[in-house]
């Protein structure tokens, strides 16, 4: 079974019917340990967890064929250079590199019966995707927010984010995880931050009034109900990919490869909590946002 030569073509940015639910046709399958398979198609879906940056998870759903419906036991962003085929954190380059497609793998539990050239239907469980799409939406605001309430904090310049203010966001991002209807993203507020020019002094008693700030930010964002969309270069895996955001002071944009809502409006309202730990001497910011979509 030779192995795709191309990108599988993603259906998961488009805001139709589509996005949920299409055929497809089988073009590799392959066990994968335990007893598992892995299924490559020609297009899916089926959003894959990117071990590269794992912050939005893999889609529920199942692959339908004939009769059967063969529940998604993961999905993952995969690599092939013709001659293997590398899963997860077992890919060795980087998206884009020449003589590599990125591909989808669905893997299922156990071994399908699936062969070369069947057509399937893959069907997503439209619930999960959506709870995730507006954890999503409210991660990137959140970070516009945040980067604006702590925006008199730098006293140097640095990159700006999709709004003209300190990229704190991206000067600090240790780790994003998108979880149902919300986020958790983690900053590390270490010695280089704060030689760029970062001031963590009151930080910590500052925290309920930042949370305030942002959250109130997010708030006023949500009540505009400014459209998203997702811009892409192309419909295949590693196509860039990019937020876009029509928001009151400026058309936000950011990168990324995840899956989103129509309209701010469908994040209902919004909580923010801020918290500071501590890694070996290191402090860490922690934001936890929460929505509760109509
Ligand atoms: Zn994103």
């Amino acid at each position: 079974m030779p192995l795709p030569s191309t990108d599988t073509v993603v259906l998961y940015p488009a805001a139709d019917a589509e996005s949920l639910r299409a055929g497809a046709v089988v073009l590799h399958v392959q066990p994968y340990g335990d007893g598992r398979e892995v299924v490559l198609l020609d297009r899916t879906p089926a959003h894959p967890v990117d071990r590269a940056w794992p912050d939005q998870g893999p889609d529920r759903g199942s692959i339908l064929v004939d009769e059967r419906e063969l529940p998604l036991a993961d999905v993952i962003v995969a690599a092939t250079d013709g001659t293997g085929l590398f899963i997860g954190d077992d890919v060795p380059v980087r998206r884009g590199t020449d003589g590599w497609a990125f591909v989808v793998a669905h893997v299922l539990e156990t071994p399908s019966r699936i062969a070369v050239g069947d057509e399937v239907v893959v069907s997503i469980d439209a619930r999960h995707r959506r709870a995730l799409s507006v954890g999503h939406t409210l991660c990137h605001l959140a970070s516009l927010a945040l980067n604006a309430a702590l925006a008199d904090r730098w006293s140097k310049p640095v990159r700006e984010d999709a709004l003209a203010r300190p990229d704190f966001d991206h000067e600090a991002i240790q780790s994003s995880t998108i979880v149902p209807n919300g986020s958790v993203d983690v900053f590390r507020l270490n010695k280089s931050l704060r030689r760029k020019g970062f001031a963590t002094d009151g930080l910590e008693e500052a925290l309920p009034a930042l949370a305030d700030i942002t959250a109130a930010a997010l708030g006023t964002w949500v009540a505009t109900d400014a459209a998203v969309h997702i811009e892409r270069d192309g419909d295949r895996l590693g196509d860039p990919r990019y937020w876009l955001c029509e928001l009151p002071e400026t058309s936000a944009r950011i990168a990324c490869g995840g899956t989103h809502v129509a309209r701010l409006g469908e994040l209902g309202s919004v909580s923010v909590q801020l918290g500071l730990d501590d890694d070996a001497g290191t402090p860490m910011l922690t934001m936890r946002c929460a929505a509760d979509p109509a």
